[in-house]
């Protein structure tokens, strides 16, 4: 029989690791001859979850086990180490353990899915445990008992990898040290098999944290010979602890909900919606730029944050009438953050310009209502209206997306869309 255990909010802003944790369970578990099935897997939820830590990830693995016996012991295993490595002291730090013994039904799948794309509360969670007979831990809140079971139920009808090296713990906190040069080239020799591993035109490396968290670097693929692969190109000068890899939701777009109106959508969730560009982009303070997207029902403002870099420049493009398709969450400031952006039809944008006189010259303004004189050979036309000349438009039609470093862990890389 399978054994399935999820494992969430055990780390801190200060330090440890909810996929560290893990692995390290799953090596004790393994002395005990405990082998896990299939590879652990580290499934990413609501962005948008109150309470996150970073990149609100919840763990989850499954065993085969054979007796009463067997389970009394995984769950001895895995709650004595989710205790001494929790970071208990932190207000903010609410593990929450889940043992689940039967089939991934369709109902435990949805659940999932409404932890990656609404929220939802620890009572919910609760509930939800003991409608499908799940048994759960909390340490203090246990607010990870939510996450720890949509890490059990998520869909894998899309996946990536993702390979994370460990540092030892003498060095946690401390600048790291990889071999950037080894980074580019592993990055040559293995995208689009992994991506995400470089960033700013292949300026500076996208793999590694900078958090004092216990991973030192982390490799995303489409399997897992790929990441070992690339892993294996990588040079550092510290010693690695161990190296784990985990089949993911990461990068499948799992978050965005298709929506039909505008007037529908709600903060905290992550959508795909087509619409109008209503008014031009504007850049405020901070670099941020924001323009409204609107359709029949209503409007939103969609914004391209500071961070999102260069890809600014595209959304400053944007013009009156372009149609689109947008991609993005509704964060705290109401706003739709963007992921990505298909750009489905230009807009025709015009300049106008005072008349051409029929001597060649081109007219001057008589005054405002006075219509335009030339001054050339005099002529006058009170009744002359502007030219109205088309601009070609700077920007082509077809998918833009932020960079790596801007990139949500959930968002789909335009690479991985065929
Ligand atoms: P890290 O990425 O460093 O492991 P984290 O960002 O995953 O940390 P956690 O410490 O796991 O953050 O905290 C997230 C908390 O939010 C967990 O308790 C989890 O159960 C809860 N949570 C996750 N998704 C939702 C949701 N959709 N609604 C409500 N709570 C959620």
């Amino acid at each position: 029989m399978y054994m399935y255990i999820g494992i969430d909010d055990t780390d801190s802003k200060d330090g440890m690791c909810t996929t560290y944790i893990s692995s390290v369970i799953i090596d004790k578990l393994k002395d005990f001859g405990f082998n896990i099935v299939g590879y652990p897997r580290l499934i990413r939820l609501n962005p948008f979850a109150r309470y996150k830590t970073r990149g609100n990830g919840a763990l989850s693995f499954k065993l085969n086990v054979e007796s009463e016996d067997d389970i009394q012991k995984v769950k001895e295993i895995v709650l004595k180490n989710v205790e001494k490595l929790s970071q208990l002291d932190d207000e903010r730090t609410n593990p929450g353990v889940v043992f689940y013994y039967g089939e991934i039904t369709d109902e435990l799948k949805s659940y999932s899915l409404k932890v990656i794309r609404n929220i939802i509360t620890i009572d919910d969670a609760q509930k939800f445990a003991a409608k499908i007979g799940a048994d759960i831990f909390k340490f203090k809140k246990g607010r990870g008992i939510i996450g720890a079971l949509a890490g059990i139920g998520c869909p894998n009808t899309d996946k990536t990898y993702e390979l994370l090296a460990y540092r030892i713990p003498e060095n946690y906190g401390k600048k790291r040290k990889i071999n950037h040069e080894s980074v580019f080239e592993m990055n040559k020799n293995t995208y689009p098999q992994t991506f995400d591993n470089v960033d700013g035109d292949n300026k500076y490396i996208a793999i590694e944290p900078h958090t004092p968290c216990p991973i030192l670097y982390g490799i995303r693929g489409e399997s897992p010979e790929a990441v070992l692969n690339a892993h294996n190109m990588v040079k550092v000068c510290e010693p690695i602890e161990k190296v784990a890899v985990f089949e993911t939701n990461q990068h499948t777009d799992m978050h965005l909900l298709k929506i039909e109106k505008i007037a529908d959508m709600e903060k905290f969730k992550c959508y795909i919606k087509e619409g109008t560009v209503k008014t031009p982009p504007q850049t405020y303070e901070g670099g941020h730029v924001i323009f409204i997207l609107n359709d029949s029902s209503g409007e939103i403002p969609c914004a391209a944050y500071e961070p999102t870099k260069e890809f600014r420049d595209i959304v400053r493009k944007l013009a009156p009438g372009d149609k689109l398709r947008v991609y993005g969450g509704i964060g705290e400031k109401g706003t739709l953050n963007i992921e990505k952006i298909e750009i489905l039809e230009l807009s025709k944008v015009y300049k106008t310009q005072n008349p051409i006189c029929e001597c060649g010259k081109r007219m001057k303004s008589a005054g405002s209502g006075k219509g335009f004189k030339c001054i050339k050979c005099g002529l006058k036309l009170r009744e002359g209206i502007k030219d109205k000349i088309e601009i070609e438009r700077d920007l082509k039609t077809g998918f833009y997306e932020v960079p790596p470093s801007a990139r949500r862990h959930l968002s789909k890389p335009l690479v991985r869309i065929e």
